[in-house]
């Protein structure tokens, strides 16, 4: 059966630390592919400051190009209004004409606060999570990832989530499972990205050079 990995995100821009944590994941979980989507207007996050959805589709385009291992979708883009994962999943998940099983990979940043998302214990029934570790991330003061996750896992999903070595991550009889990734930690952020760009910083290293180019040709982030 094939495996594809979902991997949303504002990509507002694309950065390394997107693409090499999606590739780490992709080779460790045996994916065939990783689909990257760019949402809509991210529920989550204060609009201002948010490059043009085309833009950043046509970033993250660039940036993806000459890896036929990672695709794009435009389905948030396409969608009206917010874009939620829920509807994301089901739309992948409603729409193969061959056997697939689909994987949502997201950071832990962005894990830790799914209990916002719309229809969450609903994500958690129907697709398995990739969860990516992402450095610069506190959790809280408390240092060991594995008990924040468990603890998390426990008061706001199920209580019925147990820690698999085997499987690195976390399996429950009812809920899809939660797997773990420890990534090359990479810390890089779109956020840190805008911020040297309107401070007029150089950008280099951060992400593909043409992605910088485009940027740089649009005058985003200034
Ligand atoms: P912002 O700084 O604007 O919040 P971001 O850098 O977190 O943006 P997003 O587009 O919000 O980027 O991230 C999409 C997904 O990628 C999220 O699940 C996030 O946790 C993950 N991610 C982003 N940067 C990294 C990184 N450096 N390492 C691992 N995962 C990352």
């Amino acid at each position: 059966m094939k495996r594809i990995g979902l991997f949303g995100g504002t990509f507002n821009p694309i950065h390394f630390g997107h693409l090499r944590s999606a590739a780490e994941v992709r080779t460790r979980f045996m994916l065939d592919k990783v689909c990257f989507i760019p949402s809509a207007l991210p529920p989550h996050k204060i609009p201002s400051g948010i490059a043009d959805a085309n833009d950043r589709l046509e970033m993250t385009q660039i940036a993806i190009k000459g890896y036929p291992e990672f695709f794009l979708s435009d389905v948030e883009l396409n969608r009206q209004g917010p874009s939620y994962t829920i509807d994301t999943v089901k739309h992948f998940q409603s729409n193969q004409t061959e056997p697939v099983i689909f994987f949502l990979i997201l950071g832990l940043d962005a894990f830790l606060e799914i209990d916002t998302w719309k229809s969450f214990k609903e994500l958690f029934r129907v697709i398995p999570f990739i969860v990516m570790t992402r450095p610069g991330f506190k959790y809280g003061g408390i240092k060991d990832k594995f008990a924040v996750i468990s603890d998390y896992l426990k008061t706001k999903i199920s209580d019925g989530y147990i820690f698999s070595n085997e499987d690195s991550g976390y399996i429950h009889k009812i809920y899809q499972p939660v797997y773990i990734l420890d990534v090359t930690p990479i810390d890089i952020s779109s956020t840190n990205i805008r911020m040297l760009i309107e401070k007029k910083e150089p950008v280099s290293f951060l992400m593909p050079q043409e992605v910088e180019l485009f940027i740089k040709n649009k005058g985003l982030y200034i």
